[in-house]
């Protein structure tokens, strides 16, 4: 490995900061030799922070309806193929129930932007949620509202917000979204989120289309300022119903570089090996933990409804992305030495 190289990947464990610039550098003269380096100091990051313990969460899909229409996402506005659906409160609680006999004690409620999950009928699951399980946490990712909404649902218990910025390069932002969407509208999402309180979590699609190393060294630089609880980052996958259809998709091993970097740079953040990382890859679980990720979030939506969250082409919601199957992702992790357990997973602050 170049020496040049080394030593950025030591200044980042030491000081946990580059230029822009040096980012780019680690991102485009990547080696295996660097790879190698990054991944072991990450894994030792992790294990400080959270030994071999991994947090599972219980992800609840609760509406495929959305009003947005992201150039990349399967269930956008104009996407007239899918077969939209929208949980009811108690399918929701009857998820969480599964759940909870499962040993999550995490429920994340994701949804497209969907009008009828107002303040009001969110309030209500969230409080019966947190009566029913005091002892869980509630992450929702429900996309962009109003900073009063936020303050609203925080207010009626929710603990955690997870809003992918998607890109930190406000060009690149735009060729993403349609022209209605704003790039400083979702960064200021981000902001008033930290600033109420929640545990927040930003992110972003690896191998998007038109993204340059240029625009991925952005998103490790606003991930270092922005110091997120939580960071999701994926391949971008394409579907088959979007504009995007015949875009190649983000590599899984690309995908793991930069999980070792977020790790280095955030010995403590909340890191998932994420479902689109298990689609591409079938060891990609297993790649993302070995990489520095501590959290997976098998999905709870209920059976019949698994097939129409399609973010992407075969994006995978059986085999040991079922909440039901915990037992063999139990093993699967167990065989490269981890531990899934039952913990709400709180951020662990130094
Ligand atoms: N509506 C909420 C929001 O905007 O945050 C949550 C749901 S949204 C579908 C969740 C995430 O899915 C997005 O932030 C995006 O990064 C990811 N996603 C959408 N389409 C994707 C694709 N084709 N490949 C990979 N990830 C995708």
């Amino acid at each position: 490995m170049e020496n040049n190289l080394s030593d950025l990947i030591w200044k980042l464990d030491e000081t946990h900061s580059l230029r822009v610039e040096e980012y780019e550098t680690l991102i485009s003269r990547r080696t295996p030799e660097s790879a190698a380096l990054l991944r072991e100091l990450a894994v030792r990051r992790a294990r400080e922070s959270y030994g071999n313990r991994i947090f599972i969460r219980g992800l609840m899909e609760i509406s495929n309806i959305c009003r947005n229409n992201c150039l990349y996402c399967g269930i956008r506005r104009g996407n007239y193929a899918c077969d939209r659906y929208r949980l009811t409160p108690d399918q929701i609680m009857a998820c969480a129930e599964e759940g909870y006999r499962l040993g999550f004690r995490t429920f994340v409620m994701q949804g497209g932007e969907d009008g009828w999950f107002t303040d009001e009928r969110l309030c209500r699951l969230i409080q019966s949620l947190k009566s029913r399980f005091p002892d869980c946490a509630v992450t929702l990712s429900l996309g962009e509202r109003s900073r009063e909404s936020y303050k609203t649902l925080f207010d009626a218990g929710a603990d955690r917000y997870l809003l992918r910025h998607e890109t930190a390069d406000s060009v690149h932002y735009g060729k993403l979204h349609p022209p209605e969407m704003s790039y400083s509208h979702r960064m200021k999402c981000l902001e008033d989120l930290h600033e109420i309180g929640y545990q927040t979590g930003c992110g972003f699609m690896v191998g998007s289309p038109w993204q340059t190393d240029r625009n991925l060294a952005m998103d490790l630089k606003f991930i270092e300022e922005f110091s997120p609880e939580m960071c999701g980052i994926g391949p971008f996958i394409p579907h088959k119903d979007t504009t995007f259809r015949d875009c190649p998709p983000g590599s899984s091993d690309l995908t793991c570089y930069l999980l070792s970097i977020i790790r280095v740079m955030k010995p403590t953040v909340l890191l998932p090996a994420t479902t689109a990382l298990g689609s591409i890859d079938p060891r990609g679980r297993e790649k993302g933990i070995l990489s520095g990720a501590n959290v997976v979030m098998p999905n709870l939506s209920p059976d019949q409804v698994r097939d129409k969250y399609m973010l992407y082409n075969n994006k995978l919601s059986s085999g040991p992305e079922a909440a039901q199957n915990l037992s063999d992702l139990r093993s699967r992790m167990q065989a490269i030495g981890y531990e899934i357990v039952t913990d709400r997973g709180d951020f662990k602050r130094l």
